[in-house]
């Protein structure tokens, strides 16, 4: 039996938030990589595969853009040696930090939420 939208839901939104899901059949922990702008969960037990994007996120209404504000507070943050969480979706934001030219340029990224953005200080 495939898993329903709802067992999907479950899934997706039990990953994001405790780094772990169940199969929804026989309890296996399912073995999930972040692939394709989304997750791959497969399950040891029975193999049953899926592939679930951004769309199948239960908390997707609430996703929305970063705002200038947020930004500078989570650009602040990487120079205080301090991790932010997305203040959308409170997943821990990516940050690398690349130098060049007397520049320092972060990449801030959510892979849950999706946001990106681009910080370039002086
Ligand atoms: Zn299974
Ligand atoms: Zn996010």
């Amino acid at each position: 039996m495939e898993w329903t939208q709802e067992q999907r839901a479950v899934i997706y939104g039990n990953y994001w938030a405790q780094e772990e899901s169940h199969c929804p059949d026989d309890n296996a922990v399912l073995d999930v990589k972040f692939q394709y702008e989304g997750l791959l969960a497969t399950c040891p037990r029975c193999r049953k595969t899926i592939h679930m994007n951004m769309n199948e996120d239960p908390k997707k209404d609430t996703f929305r853009q970063w705002t200038a504000v947020e930004i500078n507070e989570m650009g602040d943050a990487h120079f205080q040696n301090k991790s932010s969480s997305c203040p959308v979706c409170q997943r821990c934001v990516d940050i690398d930090a690349t130098s060049f030219s007397g520049m320092t340029v972060l990449n801030l990224s959510c892979q849950r939420c999706g946001n990106k953005h681009e910080i370039k200080s002086k």
